[in-house]
């Protein structure tokens, strides 16, 4: 679309009921800055989608050239069909049904969308696949600029001529792919457990990418997650 010759990037906000002392308590909407300093960097002009009604995402998505789905709370397990196992209270339910309202109309309008972690696992409910609702060993200690697992990318995939055919990532999640939605490939694994870590679609209706590291706590320092940013804003 190039709306006054840039390409609109919405990336979709979270929000946290207590912002915590230095913010006075108050209740926020917000983007992990992350991602709006990778699009900026890239060339891209981003604009934050704040969590709402459902109804108004034909218009939200109408606004952008792409979708970003950030990393955040777990996907509510109903949501794929499943009653929830775990203890977690890291949920949104709001937001799971704003996104997934957002990722059905992209897909009508034909926008691409780029999901990190909890928003590549969101796209993968959202078009008929499921989720593993607690993996282990995928929460590092670690600081998150610090990659800690390796990771296999897939011959012939839009990763591996980003990141190559070996990679290491960060990793900070519960949940993952566990049947991946049939419009989707598996495009790299975590050799040791098998655990899906990124996806790319083979639908020609459907532009996507998903990854379940973050390239946005990385991409300041690394080549390859800011490229990842890249090849979203540009070429996705
Ligand atoms: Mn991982």
């Amino acid at each position: 679309m190039k709306i006054l010759g840039q390409i609109i990037i919405g990336v979709a906000a979270n929000e946290r009921r207590d912002s915590g002392e230095g913010m006075g308590h108050m209740p926020i909407s917000y983007n992990p800055s992350g991602y709006i300093k990778a699009v900026q960097a890239v060339g891209g002009l981003p604009i934050m989608i704040p969590i709402g009604d459902p109804n108004t995402t034909k218009k939200y998505i109408s606004m952008i050239d792409k979708l970003i789905l950030a990393g955040g709370q777990n996907v509510a397990p109903e949501f794929y069909g499943e009653v929830n196992l775990t203890k977690s209270k890291d949920y949104n339910r709001e937001r799971d049904a704003f996104e997934l309202s957002l990722v059905n109309e992209a897909i009508r309008q034909g926008k691409p969308i780029f999901g990190v972690c909890r928003g590549m696992q969101l796209v993968n409910v959202a078009i008929g696949g499921t989720l593993m609702q607690k993996v282990e060993n995928h929460w590092q200690s670690a600081p998150y600029t610090q990659p800690t697992h390796s990771i296999k990318n897939k011959k012939d995939s839009v990763l591996s001529k980003i990141y190559g055919r070996k990679s290491t990532v960060n990793s900070f999640h519960q949940q993952a792919i566990k049947q991946i939605a049939s419009p989707l490939k598996i495009s790299a694994l975590s050799p040791e457990d098998e655990v899906i870590e990124a996806v790319e679609s083979i639908d020609s209706t459907l532009k996507f990418l998903g990854v379940q590291w973050h390239p946005d706590f990385m991409y300041a320092a690394r080549k390859e997650d800011l490229n990842i940013f890249r090849y979203a804003v540009h070429q996705l």
